[in-house]
C-alpha cells in the first residue's frame, strides 16, 4: 500500500460545511497540504441553520476563535436549551436544557430521587432543579464561573444561535488567512481515474469555465445534491421518511423583539413544527412540515400567523428528504454536511454533524493508500452518530398524546426503530437511560424529553428507597432554592451581550 502523504485537498462547496471544513483543516494541517475551496455564488447556500449545541464551543476553540468576536461577527446570541411547546399535548411546554440536572447525592442519580418523590406528589417540575433551564426562563445568561466551586454557577453549559451565512463568511476570512485558496465558479462535472490502484477515484473537478481543479482527496460539501458522493459516485441514500415524514420547510426572518430569549423555541403545529431562533439583528423562524398533511399555502399562513415580529422577507421554501448517505466516505470522496445526509433541525444537530464529520476525517486522515479499513471505520462511526440522533428526534414525534390532528396520531402509532423501543422500555421500567458508546445525547437529554412528553417510569430505581424520603426531599428542595438564588444574581441575556460582546 502506498503510504506517501496526500498533497492536494479540494473542498467542493462553500456553505457552512465547506468553510467549517476549510477552517478546521487549515488549522490542524499546519500549512503542509494545499487546500482549495470551490463554490458557486450563482447556486448559493442553504443559508439557514442558526441554532447549535454546546459542542460548537470545542470547534471554535480548536480554531482559536475569541468568543466575544465570534458572537459580534455572527450577530449571535447565547443558547441554554430548547423550549418545546405543544409536543406532548396541546398547551403543554417543557424545556430541554443543556448541562446537568440537580446535584447527585448518595447511591443513585439525582433524577431517581426525583422520580420517587414525583410519584408521591412531593417534587417540583424537573426544570426547577437546573440552572440552565431556570436561567433560560428568566432570560438571564452568564458563562460558567468554575472558580465558584460547588455553586450551580460554576457549571453552565451553553451553545449559540448565529447567522449561518455570517459564520461561513467569518470562517472564510480565517481560512484564507491560513492559506486556503478559494475559486468561484460552477462545477459542471468530475473526471475519474481510468486505471491503476485507484481506478474510479475522482482526479479532478471541471468548472463551466473549463478550468480543471485536480486533487488527491475531495470533500463533498455541495449540499443536498451531493455533487461528487451521489451524482458522480452514486454512494446511495437511506431514506428515513417513514419515521420522520416532514419533507418541506418555509423559512422567514422577522424583526427581533424584546426580551432576547437565551433559548430556541420549537412549537408543534398541526402537521409539523415551527422554530424560533433569536439573533441580535433579527429572529429566525421556519415551519417544518409534512406535505402529505398540509398544503404549502396553509403552512405559510401558519408560519406567518405565529411570528413575534414583522416579517422581513417572504417565506423561502426548502425541500428535503430525511436520511443518510449509505457511504459518506467512498473512494477518495468524503461527504460532510447536507451532502452526507439530513435530519431536521429539531435538536439543532446538523452543524454538530458537520463538526463530527470533520473530527472523524481528522481521526482517519488518509494517505495515498486510502486504507479500506480506515474508510470502513469512518463510515461505521458516521452511521452510528446519524442513527442515534435520528432515534432521539423520532422520540419527539412518537411520544405525543395529541388527538387533534391525524399527523400526530400517525406519529404516535408508527413502528419505531428497535434501538428506540429499547430506550423507551428501559425508561418506562425504572427510569434508567443508558448512553451507549459516545452517542451524542446523554441521559439528561433523554430524561427531559421523555418526562416533558409524559412518559414516566413505573417506579424509581429500587435503591432510591434506601435514602429516607424526607431526607431526599430536603436535598431536592435545597437544590431548587440554590438554583433560584443563583438565577437572581445572573445578568440579563441582552445586557450580557451588550457588555461583553459589543465592538
Ligand atoms: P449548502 O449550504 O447547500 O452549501 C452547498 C455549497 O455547495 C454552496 O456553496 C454551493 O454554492 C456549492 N455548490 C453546490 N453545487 C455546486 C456546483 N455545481 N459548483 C460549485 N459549487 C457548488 N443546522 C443546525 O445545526 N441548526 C439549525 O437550526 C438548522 N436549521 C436548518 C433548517 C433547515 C430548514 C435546513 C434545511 C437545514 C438546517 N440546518 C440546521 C442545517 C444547516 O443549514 C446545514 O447543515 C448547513 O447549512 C450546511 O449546509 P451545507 O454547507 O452542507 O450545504
Amino acid at each position: 500500500m502506498n503510504h506517501a502523504p496526500l498533497k492536494d485537498i479540494v473542498i467542493v462547496g462553500g456553505g457552512t460545511a465547506g468553510w467549517m471544513t476549510a477552517a478546521a483543516l487549515s488549522t490542524v494541517l499546519r500549512g503542509q497540504y494545499r487546500i482549495r475551496v470551490v463554490e458557486s455564488d450563482e447556486i448559493g447556500t442553504v443559508g439557514v441553520g442558526e441554532a447549535t449545541i454546546p459542542q460548537i464551543q470545542r470547534f471554535n476553540a480548536v480554531l482559536g476563535l475569541n468568543e466575544a468576536e465570534f458572537v459580534r461577527e455572527t450577530q449571535g446570541t447565547f443558547k441554554l436549551g430548547i423550549e418545546f411547546v405543544n409536543w406532548g399535548r396541546l398547551g403543554e411546554r417543557y424545556m430541554h436544557g443543556f448541562g446537568r440536572l440537580g446535584q447527585d447525592v448518595w447511591t443513585v442519580p439525582f433524577d431517581q430521587y426525583w422520580h420517587r418523590l414525583r410519584a408521591q406528589g412531593r417534587a417540583h417540575p424537573l426544570e426547577q432543579y437546573s440552572i440552565t433551564r431556570m436561567a433560560a426562563k428568566a432570560n438571564k445568561f452568564m458563562p460558567a464561573r468554575p472558580d465558584l466551586g460547588n455553586s450551580p454557577l460554576a457549571d453552565i453549559a451553553y451553545a449559540y444561535h448565529f447567522d449561518a451565512s455570517l459564520y461561513a463568511r467569518y470562517l472564510r476570512r480565517l481560512s484564507e488567512s491560513r492559506g486556503v485558496q478559494r475559486t468561484e465558479g460552477r462545477i459542471s462535472h468530475a473526471t475519474r481515474r481510468g486505471e491503476g490502484a485507484h481506478a474510479g477515484h475522482i482526479d479532478a473537478v471541471v468548472l463551466e469555465s473549463g478550468e480543471r481543479i485536480a486533487g488527491d482527496l475531495f470533500i463533498d460539501c455541495s449540499g443536498f445534491r451531493g455533487l461528487l458522493i451521489e451524482q458522480t459516485l452514486q454512494a446511495g441514500f437511506e431514506d428515513w421518511t417513514h419515521w420522520l415524514p416532514c419533507d418541506r420547510a418555509l423559512a422567514v426572518p422577522c424583526e427581533s423583539v424584546s426580551p432576547l430569549t437565551p433559548y430556541t423555541r420549537s412549537t408543534a403545529h398541526r402537521a409539523g413544527w415551527q422554530w424560533r431562533i433569536p439573533l441580535q439583528h433579527r429572529t429566525g423562524n421556519g415551519h417544518v412540515y409534512c406535505s402529505q398533511h398540509i398544503s404549502d399555502d396553509e403552512a405559510a399562513a401558519t408560519l406567518l400567523a405565529n411570528l413575534d415580529g414583522r416579517p422581513l422577507a417572504d417565506p423561502r421554501p426548502i425541500r428535503f428528504r430525511t436520511g443518510m448517505r449509505r457511504l459518506a466516505w467512498h473512494e477518495n470522496v468524503v461527504a460532510i454536511g447536507l451532502a452526507s445526509g439530513f435530519l431536521e433541525p429539531l435538536e439543532s444537530t446538523s452543524i454538530y454533524l458537520i463538526q463530527q464529520g470533520i473530527q472523524q476525517l481528522i481521526d482517519f486522515f488518509p494517505d495515498r493508500g486510502f486504507s479500506p479499513a480506515d474508510v470502513a471505520e469512518f463510515n461505521r462511526a458516521n452511521r452510528f452518530h446519524y442513527e442515534r440522533i435520528r432515534d432521539f428526534i423520532i422520540l419527539h414525534y412518537h411520544l405525543n398524546q395529541r388527538d387533534d390532528a391525524p399527523f400526530w396520531q400517525a406519529c404516535a402509532a408508527m413502528a419505531v426503530p428497535e434501538t428506540l423501543t429499547e430506550k423507551m422500555d428501559l425508561y418506562r421500567s425504572r427510569g434508567r437511560v443508558v448512553r451507549r458508546d459516545n452517542e451524542l445525547f446523554a441521559e439528561v437529554g433523554w430524561i427531559q424529553v421523555m418526562e416533558g412528553q409524559n412518559l414516566h417510569p413505573e417506579a424509581a430505581h429500587p435503591l432510591a428507597g434506601l435514602l429516607d424520603d424526607a431526607v431526599a426531599q430536603e436535598h431536592l428542595e435545597r437544590v431548587r432554592q440554590v438554583v433560584a438564588k443563583c438565577v437572581e444574581v445572573m445578568p440579563g441575556h441582552a445586557d450580557y451581550i451588550a457588555q461583553h460582546c459589543a465592538a
